[in-house]
């Protein structure tokens, strides 16, 4: 089955000026042929052809952190909510992520298993994922959900370990449950967090020597590390550990910035988390434990990023969809520029860089001859406005393994 996309500008991830009229041939799933038209000998089949209608090409995006099982993180919430119905919610919500351009995701905790095989296997329509399962936490940190009352809040299932673990052989046994039940990468709180009821942002969560643990644990399987860190400390306890890469990055320092560029950490900032965190929190939609955190941190978040870009840091585009409202992904480009990156570099750390970051550079993250075909179209240049691509409506067809997963023209 071969597919023609044609009648488009394109941007292939690879940081390459835009080729405009361009075409791509895709034989199943597999990209055959990115170039110009005149120099392609097309295969004498039936070939479907896909009209770009004049727009622009672009690789699939990946957002290097989200949650597709999690819709907002309230601790009271497992009370109230069955467990089945985070599964049918998931549905919509990887729904909702492939609408808005994503066909490849790493998901920091929550998704199991089961989700990526029904994904995997084309039950469900959803972006490829990587997934951590569950994330690796200190008793009272940022994945305990255990309140002062007394009450532990946590879900727990066959196939979904709990997250505590402490000391060198609880971490390491940890580790490896994780990675028993299916972790693609291991994800841990090396810091407090913001909608979390018993910690700050700023305090950091397990010592070096137990991070250490954890990421030999994973390397022994060719496994990555990612993690959650607000505070400086903790910041740095999980670079000198090892650790791949640096979610949220909120407190950085000139001496951090230095070790990540040293290190070859990658950095995946989740600006428009920060930013909708801050405007429920002035709105007053959100839990009272997360109010203060939540204002306070945005701006500082912001200016952490600004350094690490001008610095030359790696950053990878990441959300924490999940924790807002999923299918909107792509807004993070935009916040991305605000904080010094140009549209291109912008598009490409939520392409080629992220996929970097996955050690999927083989697979994804660019439009070249080899590669899986997930490619989104879209109508506006993102050059000039990379805004555009924060609104789903601007994307109308999205292609993920050579299908057709979305199509609105
Ligand atoms: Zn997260």
């Amino acid at each position: 089955m071969y597919t023609l996309i044609h009648n488009g500008s394109l941007i292939d991830g690879t940081g390459n000026q835009p080729l405009n009229d361009a075409v791509i041939l895709i034989k199943n799933n597999i990209i055959k042929y990115v170039g110009l038209e005149e120099s392609l000998n097309l295969p004498e089949t039936k070939i479907r052809k896909i009209d770009a209608n004049g727009g622009y090409i672009l690789p699939g995006f990946i957002d290097s952190h989200l949650h597709l099982m999690s819709n907002g993180f309230k601790f009271e919430d497992t009370m109230y909510t069955p467990l089945s119905l985070y599964f049918y919610k998931a549905v919509e919500n990887m729904r909702l992520t492939i609408n808005a351009g994503v066909t490849t995701v790493r998901d920091a905790g929550l998704a199991d298993y089961g989700v990526k095989m029904a994904v995997d296997q084309g039950f469900l329509l959803g972006p490829r994922m990587q997934i951590s399962v569950t994330p690796l936490s200190i008793t009272g940190g940022h994945f305990d959900y255990w309140l002062k009352s007394g009450f532990d809040m946590k879900t727990s299932y066959p196939g979904y370990p709990g997250s505590i673990c402490d000391g060198i052989d609880g971490v390491q046994r940890k580790t490896r449950e994780v990675l028993r039940a299916g972790a693609d990468v291991v994800k841990v709180m090396v810091t407090g967090g913001v909608m979390s009821a018993n910690d700050r942002p700023e305090f950091p969560q397990f010592t070096v020597d137990e991070l250490k643990v954890i990421v030999k644990e994973a390397s022994y399987r060719n496994i990555k590390t990612m993690a959650h860190a607000h505070g400086v400390a903790g910041i740095k306890n999980a670079i000198k550990a090892g650790i791949h890469s640096i979610e949220h990055g909120t407190y950085l320092d000139q001496e951090s910035i230095t070790m990540m560029l040293d290190n070859g950490t990658y950095l995946v900032p989740t600006l428009i988390v920060m930013k909708i965190n801050r405007e429920r929190a002035e709105s007053g939609s959100m839990p009272v434990y997360g109010i203060e955190d939540a204002l306070r941190i945005e701006d500082i978040h912001r200016r952490s990023i600004k350094k690490a870009y001008k610095a030359g840091v790696t950053i990878a585009m990441g959300t924490d969809s999940g924790v807002i409202e999923h299918g909107i992904n792509l807004q993070e480009l935009s916040l991305l520029c605000d904080a010094g990156m140009k549209p291109m570099e912008a598009i490409l750390s939520g392409t080629k860089v992220a996929s970097e970051c996955l050690g999927w550079q083989d697979k994804v993250g660019t439009i070249e001859t080899g590669k899986l075909a997930d490619i989104i179209l879209t109508k506006i240049n993102p050059l000039k406005n990379v805004e555009s691509l924060g609104n789903p409506n601007n994307i109308p067809v999205v292609i993920k393994d050579g299908k057709v997963v979305k199509n609105l023209q």
